[in-house]
């Protein structure tokens, strides 16, 4: 099974990314960005502004009490809440109005390995991204719920899904076409969960199958996307979009679309604290 949807915001996701008059911001839910320690904190911030970018109403980032300061210097519509341990963490969520969590932009592998569990416990709509992921190989899909979206590059997956990337290589070899189409499904099935595999061809899979690619050729793939933290923003607009309620698939569908059209916005030259800005510019295109 090749085939994939090309990558598009249908009029009803449209519909769903507006704001009508009637909302406040609590209609749009709260992300949690959870960051890694001092030093290592831009990740989580570039992602919160990610997530606050495509309209989630609130914004927090869960900072270990050593980075207090240094996020707290870079942040002003961001909330910013003390999270020291997976216990704090899990006090943190008993807050059912926080409704979506992003974890594993320059998280730490060892911190991802003690957080991970505490995360997938909360049973709630969850990025799982970069040190999250590394650390998700060594613990098994078990945990990993269907409100989960796995995000992946070619390096993640391969360390998660060893024996499917093999197959994307082994076609690559042959010239087989759509292997990272099928390596997808196949991890999706897998893991329970949406999973998006990025790259220069994006592709995202449901668990039941469903599949779709923004294309490397004739689609909208943006090159200029190949730099740091580009992927971080990614995480946290899907996390945004899922404090929003949108569907696990519908949130990475529409979260890659938005940072792609963000990024063309850019074009060259584009450094990954430039497409958070560049989202209203994608909104006013869309109509
Ligand atoms: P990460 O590897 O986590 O920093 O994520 C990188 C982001 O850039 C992902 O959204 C990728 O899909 C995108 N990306 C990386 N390389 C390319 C490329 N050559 N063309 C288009 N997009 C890319
Ligand atoms: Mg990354």
């Amino acid at each position: 099974m090749n085939d994939a949807q090309l990558l598009t915001l249908t009029p009803e996701i449209k519909d769903q990314l507006r704001k009508s008059s009637q909302d406040h911001k609590f209609t749009h839910g709260h992300a949690l960005i959870l960051c890694g320690p001092t030093g290592h904190t831009g990740a989580a911030r570039l992602a919160a502004r990610g997530a606050l970018r495509v309209g989630a109403g609130l914004v927090s980032v869960a900072t270990p009490h050593e980075a207090l300061a240094e996020n707290a210097a870079h942040l002003t519509a961001i909330m910013l809440t003390e999270v020291d341990t997976p216990e704090a963490l899990t006090a943190t969520l008993m807050d059912a109005r926080i409704t979506a969590l992003c974890v594993g932009p320059a998280f730490g592998i060892a911190r991802a390995g003690a957080f991970l569990p505490a995360v997938l416990a909360a049973n709630r709509p969850t990025v799982i991204d970069a040190d999250a992921l590394t650390t998700l190989a060594s613990l098994g899909f078990d945990a990993v719920h269907p409100a989960c979206v796995l995000t992946p590059h070619a390096g993640e997956f391969k360390r998660l899904f060893p024996d499917i990337a093999a197959n994307i290589d082994a076609a690559a070899i042959t010239g087989a076409p759509h292997s990272k189409i099928d390596a997808t499904r196949a991890a999706a099935k897998r893991a329970g969960c949406t999973v998006l595999l990025k790259g220069a061809e994006t592709v995202i899979a449901s668990a039941d199958g469903r599949a779709v690619t923004h294309g490397a050729v004739g689609g909208r793939a943006a090159p200029w996307l190949a730099t740091a933290g580009a992927g971080d923003v990614l995480a946290g607009m899907i996390a945004g979009l899922l404090a929003r309620g949108f569907t696990p698939q519908d949130a990475a569908q529409t979260g890659a679309y938005l940072h792609v059209e963000a990024a063309r916005v850019v074009g060259a030259g584009l450094i990954a604290e430039d497409l958070p800005d560049a989202v209203p510019h994608v909104f006013r295109a869309l109509g």
